[in-house]
């Protein structure tokens, strides 16, 4: 959009990651944003408009991060920054329920009726271990089953990594997690309904929930196999323990309803985020009537938040939800498909080998051959090769997730022209 910075200025971008690195550690903070696994310096942006971002050193990129997963409508949408910048005007958070969280929260529940009821949190790494409390004080049971590289946040006894071997207790995947706290998670492989059943074999009558991301989308993206999700309902329902959809991302991305209804697979409890919030902090989780009637102050698990339904979050949820109709996600999936089939040509153009996963507007290109259905798989992809790609697209001024197994986000602002620009430069980058 506008002329590359002058290569012989002072850099103001070097200089405020100069102080950021004095400041927080590693320069930021949340960590992937310091571009480690893909041995750049870190862009700082300044400003997000539509499908782009600007640096600080005025240099605009087409943007690919999104947010992480928020950015569904492109940045700063008009109609966002209205809803916003109208309920800023009334006050901020006023500390009861306001008339913006029951829009938001019955615009979430016509889109995912699985949530008969709900909570807003402030992130989604809370409405995930509240969701887990909930299980775990509603079936009476104290273990929960996740899936090797499947992310719901930083709460510790989600932070955790496979043991040696299938129905083994988790180890601490950080320091600081509880080796105690670490055990009450069992990890088993993306895709393993085999490895989920023999859990429910060791350990009967002791997990109290499954959750899962329905769509794999932090470690790449992995689709899941066909009858995994409906072996999941089967299996946790035969057993006695509560499925849990982590839709953090998936939520109205894969599809209106999400993953559950993309799939036709209903959970017991949904964990949201981004999206919903709009770009704002934000969580919710939520699910069956009688399980939700465990929360306080109607039951006995306790759950709060200062900040919980906050209305410059309501108001810019509610926008975006609202811009999400049917055409919507047919553009969305037009856009990822023509990105998926360019990126294809291009690569093979290049002679460079390389597996292109995507559902819907995720989409995740893996320098490896095959598509991965495994997080082991995934974790096997040439990531030095991934950071030349990574590096090659940010020099045509493409901005790529900073890591080989982060997704990459489409907007409905990225348009033909922006894909046609993504896939050209792509070209030149798979050869480098
Ligand atoms: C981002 C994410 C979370 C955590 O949400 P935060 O708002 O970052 O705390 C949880 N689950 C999934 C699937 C996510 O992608």
């Amino acid at each position: 959009m506008t002329a590359p910075a002058d290569p012989h200025a002072p850099s103001r971008q070097s200089s405020l990651i100069a102080r950021a690195e004095d400041l927080f550690p590693g320069g930021v903070n949340s960590p992937v944003r310091a571009f480690r696994s893909v041995g750049r310096p870190p862009v700082v942006l300044a400003a997000g408009a539509g499908a782009r971002v600007r640096d600080a050193d005025d240099r605009w990129y087409v943007d690919y991060i999104g947010a992480w997963g928020p950015a569904i409508v492109g940045h700063a949408h008009p109609l966002v920054v209205d809803a916003v910048r109208t309920a800023a005007l009334g006050g901020f958070a006023l500390g009861a329920t306001s008339p913006s969280e029951i829009i938001l929260g019955e615009a979430i529940r016509a889109a995912v009726p699985s949530m008969e009821r709900l909570r807003f949190t402030s992130s989604g790494t809370e409405a995930a271990m509240s969701a887990l409390r909930l299980a775990r004080g509603a079936t009476g049971r104290d273990l929960v089953l996740k899936f090797a590289g499947g992310y719901h946040g930083h709460s510790d006894g989600l932070l955790v990594e496979a043991g040696s071997g299938l129905a083994t207790l988790a180890l601490p995947g950080s320091a600081g997690v509880p080796a105690q706290v670490a055990a009450a998670t069992i990890v088993v492989p993306i895709n393993d309904l085999d490895g989920v059943q023999a859990v429910f074999k060791a350990h009967p009558d002791r997990i109290a929930a499954v959750i899962v991301e329905p769509v794999a989308a932090n470690v790449g993206v992995i689709a899941p196999a066909p009858g995994f999700l409906e072996g999941l309902r089967e299996v946790s329902a035969a057993n006695g323990a509560l499925l849990v959809f982590d839709e953090v991302i998936t939520g109205f991305r894969v599809a209106h309803g999400g993953a559950q209804a993309r799939y036709g697979v209903r959970p017991d409890l949904t964990v949201l985020g981004k999206i919903v919030g709009g770009g704002m902090p934000v969580g919710a989780y939520g699910g069956r009537r009688d399980l939700m009637a465990h929360i306080a102050p109607e039951g006995p698990v306790y759950q709060a938040g200062t900040l919980s339904g906050h209305p410059l979050t309501m108001a810019a949820g509610a926008a975006t939800l609202a811009l999400l109709d049917d055409a919507a996600y047919e553009a969305l999936e037009a856009t990822g498909a023509e990105l998926e089939v360019g990126l294809r040509s291009a690569a093979g153009a290049a002679g460079r080998t390389v597996a292109i996963a995507r559902v819907g507007s995720l989409l995740t290109v893996f320098f490896r051959d095959g598509i991965p259905t495994s997080t082991d798989a995934a974790m096997a992809s040439d990531r030095a090769a991934y950071a030349r790609f990574f590096g090659a697209m940010l020099d045509q001024g493409i901005l790529l997730p900073p890591s080989q197994f982060e997704a990459w986000f489409i907007s409905l602002a990225h348009d033909r022209e922006l894909v046609a620009e993504t896939v050209a430069a792509a070209r030149k980058a798979f050869r480098a």
